[in-house]
């Protein structure tokens, strides 16, 4: 052994005043099998053996039911995206062929998920109405479960329309930069005015009434905005939220909102502050809602050594309004080739192809790093968007990445030490519900 390693034995020795060799031994072997400690010097580096999935395993469908949103706000990324005057919306045809799309492809699943997206998904209510009535009757007669969701910017929530999302358990998420400072920046009406106050209400008002579900809120990072502490304060302490979830905007096609280097740091260090702050509240037994260190907890709770990004092709495909098939919501509109249609199914030499594609990290930084098995390469459409391909590994931040992975790592031993009971409470209703 060189200076610097270790093996299971040395570890379990040098570890034998703290904690029991079993411990060593199990939080040894999960940390194995996410790749991030290795026995063998072969295993640090990345192989690949080539996939040919004859079915796809899919479970949710995102359906982008309308083109058009009421806001226009300034950073939107969305390149299918309509003023409510150009707003294409999805016809009811299209969406029940999603639906039958989703159970042909992948028939044996337990459970499903319908996911609303826009534009505004709101702005197309009466379409949604008319596709969870059918999905309640076409999977309940199959014995299966359906779930449904939605991400809102909540301008058009009003009491109907919380009754009635409550009483068909759609899970809800608000997208809502923080403060009003920061919120108004961005988030404004197509005429321009901020939304915060009309947000602030509208918020309020499903919170209070909508209680049998976690709600989230989703804040959008851009330049200038950098203060995760006061936002996560504000959404979670002030207004209520359950969780709150931070995106960084680091390759948006509106250069100027993007991150800059420098800020992207101070997000990074913020996150690790709230960090801070999630971990001391874990060991009291607590869960503050940070949803990105929470995730982050989930993927090494469970294990999961992901050789791809995220679920996008998988287990999770979008369709566009006009009923063609995107790896998720973020590429419906761009230019990035379909990978099917809702009349032809999916087009699986063309999938196959791109999940090999990015499978396969021989040619890659990848190859060799020791996170490539929770970040396998960072996702997609940040890579479609800073490099025009979405096969590019996200390299423009892998080394905040790392850091913040190693981060995560130590705050999920220090709770697993003392604290592990955390784990059952709040990761396994999670999974659950
Ligand atoms: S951090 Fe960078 S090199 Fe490592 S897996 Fe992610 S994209 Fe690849
Ligand atoms: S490709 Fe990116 S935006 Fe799309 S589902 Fe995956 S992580 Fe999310």
């Amino acid at each position: 052994m060189r200076a610097g390693e270790h093996d299971a034995g040395s570890l379990a020795e040098e570890l034998a005043a703290e904690h029991p060799a079993g411990d060593v031994q199990s939080a040894l072997s999960e940390l194995q099998k996410l790749s991030l400690v290795s026995a063998d010097q072969s295993t640090g580096v990345a192989t690949f053996e080539p996939i040919e999935l004859k079915q796809i395993p899919l479970t949710t469908v995102v359906l982008n039911i309308n083109t058009g949103c009421n806001l226009s706000c300034t950073y939107c990324y969305k390149e299918d995206l309509d003023t409510p005057q150009n707003q294409r919306k999805m016809e009811l045809d299209t969406a029940v062929q999603s639906i039958e799309m989703l159970l042909s492809e992948s028939p044996d699943q337990k459970r499903y998920n319908v996911v609303f997206f826009g534009g505004e998904p709101l702005s197309n209510l009466p379409l949604i109405k008319e596709i969870i009535a059918y999905c309640e009757q076409r999977f309940g007669a199959l014995g299966r479960r359906v779930d449904f969701s939605l991400t809102t910017n909540a301008t058009l929530l009003d009491e109907k329309t919380v009754d009635y999302l409550a009483a068909h358990n759609v899970g809800v998420a608000v997208s809502i930069d923080g403060p009003k400072a920061y919120h108004d920046r961005n988030r404004i009406t197509v005429g321009g005015k901020g939304t915060y106050d009309t947000v602030e209400k509208k918020v309020g008002l499903l919170l209070a009434k909508y209680q049998h579900r976690p709600v989230g809120a989703r804040v959008t990072l851009t330049t200038g905005v950098t203060d995760i502490e006061t936002i996560w304060d504000h959404l979670y302490n002030t207004l209520g939220f359950a969780e709150v979830g931070f995106a960084p905007v680091t390759s948006g096609d509106i250069a100027d909102y993007n991150l800059k280097p420098e800020e992207l740091g101070e997000v990074f260090a913020g996150m690790k502050r709230l960090g801070e702050r999630y971990l001391a509240a874990a060991l009291r037994n607590e869960n503050i809602g940070f949803s990105n260190l929470h995730q982050l907890m989930t993927d090494l709770h469970e294990g999961n050594n992901k050789a791809l990004p995220c679920g996008a092709g998988v287990g999770m495909v979008a369709v566009a309004h006009s009923g063609g098939v995107n790896l998720c919501h973020r590429f419906t509109g761009s230019d990035v080739p379909l990978l099917g249609s809702v009349e032809t199914g999916l087009d699986k030499p063309v999938l196959n192809d791109f999940l090999n594609q990015r499978l396969d990290k021989s040619e890659t930084g990848c190859a060799t790093c020791r996170i490539r098995n929770l970040c396998a390469g960072g996702c997609y459409h940040e890579s479609y968007a800073r490099y025009g391909d979405p096969i590019h590994p996200t390299y423009h931040y892998c080394d905040l990445m790392r850091d913040w992975i190693d981060f995560g790592i130590g705050v999920y031993t220090r709770i697993m030490a003392e604290n592990p009971g955390f784990y059952d409470r709040f990761l396994a209703p999670r999974r659950g519900s």
